[in-house]
Formats: structure tokens, C-alpha cells, sequence
């Protein structure tokens, strides 16, 4: 069994205590991928000492603009030329199709290219005071940033927030999801490695979520924190943060709803739903659960969205023609299926799936639920996997409020050809990024973030870089 180390301080390593393995298992196979020395508190106080240190000796801080952008530039080149080897990797221990995990490293340089460009952007401003004093403002870096990562998109999640807080000038701690950590410490670190990165600004480490990445957030030397996951974790999270008032951001999950008006494209919506429900298993944040489709197209749209459902052709991810990839865990496959089962027992009609597929590995079919109503729990919460939720609505009033029952808020979206109805949905609908005739039509380059319990702050885009910083006024007495 292949065995995979830490990365801290510019160097691989093992747990410094030698106790529990954390294994790493292909979902689609639930055959071995490898093994790595699960992290804890003594792994997780190196990583911090390392980042601190280097905060300290304000490498990063007083490297020139130009010159951090060059070496961001060079992390991008290096991930690139990683994308093949650490694509296998996180194929095998996440089951996402092979081009998905492959593209992953490629986002995670489109994110360092981009934030490199801010680098020599992050200008304060001179505030008059009085003839007598000359006031200005600087930004400058918190000092340790973790980043607390989930398995769903380990390399690109873990690149949006790193890219960003490096451009700002901080020290980092990584801690990958127990379920996907491989990739993360083996392609990711390799390229961190390769590009020249001084040691202890990037460390990434490997333990359980209720072990070290609770002792991480909780560590007196952390400054900043982010995080995406669910919202039970986030508000753990928030409490740590608060325990010592430091910041954090919680990127947390969401119920995202289209409102399918009489005059959509129903192709459009359909096409949408491949990857926006079904792509990834449905394991995405802002996936499209929900649809809420005018009484007159209705059944149309749901017989297209059973045929694209039924059509999917599942297999595992590296198997060309692939599909329908399998969820990440057993446990997550349960909760799946607890929550087909309690659509089907709330008088849904499942009208494609509904159950595990009958092989090995954790799939679940590609589910199209029919006649639900918006206060069925297959309605209300995220369950994050390959399950569409169709609801119906008579005039646009009782659209808009349908899509925003819920407690979440991070996307939503319409197809319409009338723009009048698009913008006065977009300005209605709660959610962060709102997508007209598509879905996912943001880049690295748009905020992305939650509106209520989807949590706050921002990722992506130039707003970003705020949250891994803090301003400082200078006042000079003339
Ligand atoms: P969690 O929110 O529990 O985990 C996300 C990350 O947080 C992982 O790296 C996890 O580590 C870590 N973590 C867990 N507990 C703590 C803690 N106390 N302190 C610090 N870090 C911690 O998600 P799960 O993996 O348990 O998935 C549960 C549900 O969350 C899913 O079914 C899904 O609904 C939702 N989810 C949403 C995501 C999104 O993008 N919005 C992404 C992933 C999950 P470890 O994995 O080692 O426990």
C-alpha cells in the first residue's frame, strides 16, 4: 500500500507520534488507495511553529509585489505539470471522472495566476485630516491562515483560498478532508515544492476533522480562518473563531433552486441538470436541487429530466464515457438513501432512481423527485448526492418564495427568455451567485459566497483578498 506523508516545514513527514493510519479508499472500488500517519496536535503545533516562523521572518510580507506575483506565476507552471499524475490520484480517492480531477490542478493554477495579479494592487489611501497631519492606510496580511478543506473539490477549494490569502501575504496551514488528503499532500505539495516556495509558508496536514482540525482552528497562533463544508462544522468553526476573535470564512453548503418560467428553453435546463445535479454525484455546494417549474411546462420538463436521468451511463471515473460517478462514503450513501426514502414516504414520486445502484462501490442512482412539496425535507435540506427535487408553481410571486424557503442562500437561478423577468428575479431570488439560462457561469475571476445560512464573506474575484487582510491607519503629526 502506497504511503503518503505530511508536508511541513518545505519537507514530507510522518505523524511525529506514531499511532492510527488514516486509509484512503477508492469509492468506486472500496479497494485501498493508500495510507498516510493520521495528524494530531503535535503534527498540527509544527505546522503552526512553521508558519509562524515564517510569517515572522516576513519572507513573504517584504518580498516585492512583482516578485511574489513571479513566484505565484511559477506555483501555477508547476501545477500544471502536475495535473496529469495528481488527476489519478484524486480520481481514485474522491471517484470524480479522471478530465474533472485532472481539470482541478488546472483551476488551482487559474487561481494563482489570477490572485498574482493583485499582488501589486493592494493599495492603501492618504485621508485628509488637517493641514498638520497626513493620514494614510495600509493593508497588510493577518499572519497564519488555515484553510480547512472538504472532499468534494479538494484541489480547487484548497487553491481559491490559498492563492488568495498567499497574494495577501500570509503563512498557511492546509488541513485536506480524511477522506481525500492524498492528492492533496503528494501533486499539490510537489508543485508548492518545485516552484520554489520557502519552507513553512505553504504546510499541509493530515488528521481527522474532530482532531487536528479542531486543534488547528483552535491554536492561539492562527490568525485567519476559512472553510467549506457543512453548516454544523462552519458554526464550530465560527465558534472557535470567536473564542479568540479572530476572523473566518465559512463557505457552507446550500438548496439552490431554478425557476423554470412557461418560456424557457426546457433543452437549457436539462443540459444544466447533467452537471449541476448529477455531474460529481451531485456532491457540489451549489448544486442545482431544486427546480421550480411553471404548471404549464411542468410535465414536459420533468419526462426530459427522467430521460437524462436514466440515459447516465455509470462507471467509474477513470472509464471513458462515464457518467455517473459514485458518492464518496457509505455513510454518505445512507444518508442519501434516507433521504430518497423519506421523499418517497412524504408521497413524492421518484420518476428516475431512487435507490443504491446494484454493484460494488458507493453509487446512487440519478433521482428525479416528482410532486414535492416545499416544506418535504428532500425539499429543505442539502442532501448531496444525485438527486433533483421538481416543485411547481402557478405565477412568478409564488416562485420567487418557494426558491427562497429555505434556510440557505447560495445560489439560485431562472430560465427565461423574458430579461424584464430575469433581472427582477435576480434581484429577488437569496443567494449569492444568481444564473440566468445556465448554471455555473462563474470563472475565478466572480465572487462566490452564501446569503443566510449558506454562511458570509467571499471567495474568488477581487473582493476576496479583503478577508486576508487587515487595515492599519498611520497618522503623522507634520
Ligand atoms: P464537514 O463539514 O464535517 O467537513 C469539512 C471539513 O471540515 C473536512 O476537512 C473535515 O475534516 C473538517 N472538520 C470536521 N470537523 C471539524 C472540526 N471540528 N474542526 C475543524 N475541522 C473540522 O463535512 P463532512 O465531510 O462530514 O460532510 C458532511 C456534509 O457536509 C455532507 O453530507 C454535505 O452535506 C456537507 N458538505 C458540504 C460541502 C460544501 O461544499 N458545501 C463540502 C463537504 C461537505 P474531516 O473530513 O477529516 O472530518
Amino acid at each position: 500500500m502506497k504511503k503518503y506523508q505530511h508536508y511541513i516545514n518545505g519537507k514530507w513527514v510522518d505523524s511525529v507520534v506514531h499511532g492510527e493510519n488514516i486509509i484512503v479508499n477508492d469509492p468506486a472500488t472500496e479497494e485501498v488507495v493508500g495510507e498516510i500517519s493520521c495528524a494530531v496536535k503535535e503534527d498540527v503545533d509544527l505546522a503552526v511553529e512553521a508558519a509562524k516562523k515564517s510569517y515572522e521572518s516576513r519572507i513573504l510580507v517584504d518580498m516585492p509585489p512583482m516578485e511574489r506575483a513571479n513566484l505565484m506565476r511559477k506555483i501555477a507552471e508547476e501545477l500544471r505539470k502536475v495535473s496529469k499524475e495528481g488527476g489519478k490520484i484524486l480520481c481514485l480517492e474522491n471517484g470524480k471522472l479522471l478530465p474533472a480531477a485532472e481539470y482541478e490542478f488546472i483551476d488551482a493554477a487559474n487561481y494563482f495566476d489570477y490572485y498574482s495579479g493583485l499582488t501589486d494592487k493592494i493599495e492603501g489611501r492618504t485621508i485628509p485630516v488637517n493641514s498638520q497631519v497626513m493620514d494614510y492606510t495600509i493593508y497588510e496580511p493577518y499572519g497564519v491562515s488555515a484553510h480547512i478543506v472538504p472532499w468534494n473539490y479538494p484541489i480547487s477549494m484548497l487553491a481559491r483560498s490559498l492563492s488568495c490569502a498567499f497574494a495577501a501575504g500570509n503563512s498557511n496551514i492546509v488541513k485536506p478532508a480524511e477522506l481525500t488528503p492524498l492528492s492533496t499532500v503528494s501533486a499539490f505539495a510537489k508543485a508548492i515544492d518545485n516552484a520554489g516556495v520557502p519552507s513553512g509558508l505553504i504546510n499541509i496536514i493530515c488528521g481527522y476533522g474532530s482532531g487536528a482540525g479542531n486543534d488547528l482552528t483552535a491554536h492561539q497562533d492562527v490568525s485567519q480562518i476559512t472553510f467549506t463544508g457543512s453548516v454544523k462544522t462552519g458554526k464550530a468553526i465560527l465558534h472557535a473563531a470567536a473564542e479568540r476573535a479572530i476572523p473566518a470564512v465559512v463557505e457552507l453548503g446550500g438548496k439552490s433552486a431554478a425557476v423554470v418560467m412557461p418560456d424557457a428553453d426546457l433543452d437549457k435546463v436539462v443540459n444544466s441538470a447533467k452537471g449541476a445535479i448529477f455531474g460529481q454525484a451531485g456532491q457540489i455546494c451549489s448544486a442545482m436541487s431544486r427546480v421550480i417549474a411553471h404548471k404549464s411546462i411542468k410535465n414536459e420538463l420533468v419526462d426530459k429530466l427522467a430521460n437524462l436521468a436514466t440515459s447516465l451511463k455509470v462507471g467509474h471515473g477513470s472509464e471513458d464515457g462515464t457518467e455517473l460517478t459514485p458518492v464518496i462514503s457509505e455513510e454518505q450513501l445512507q444518508k442519501i438513501e434516507n433521504f430518497s426514502r423519506s421523499g418517497q414516504q412524504g408521497g413524492a414520486s421518484a420518476v428516475a432512481g431512487g435507490n443504491r445502484v446494484d454493484r460494488k462501490g458507493y453509487y446512487f442512482e440519478a433521482t428525479v423527485f416528482d410532486n414535492v412539496q416545499p416544506e418535504m425535507t428532500i425539499a429543505q435540506e442539502e442532501i448531496f448526492g444525485p438527486v433533483l427535487s421538481v416543485l411547481e408553481y402557478n405565477d412568478p410571486e409564488e416562485a420567487i418564495n418557494i426558491a427562497n424557503d429555505t434556510e440557505f442562500g447560495l445560489a439560485a437561478g431562472v430560465f427565461t427568455n423574458d430579461v424584464n423577468q430575469a433581472t427582477r428575479m435576480a434581484s429577488q431570488l437569496n443567494g449569492g451567485q444568481i444564473y440566468v439560462n445556465s448554471w455555473f457561469t462563474g470563472s475565478v475571476a466572480t465572487p462566490f459566497g452564501g446569503y443566510k445560512q449558506s454562511g458570509y464573506s467571499r471567495e474568488k474575484g477581487q473582493e476576496a483578498i479583503k478577508s486576508y487582510l487587515q487595515l492599519k491607519n498611520v497618522g503623522i503629526q507634520l
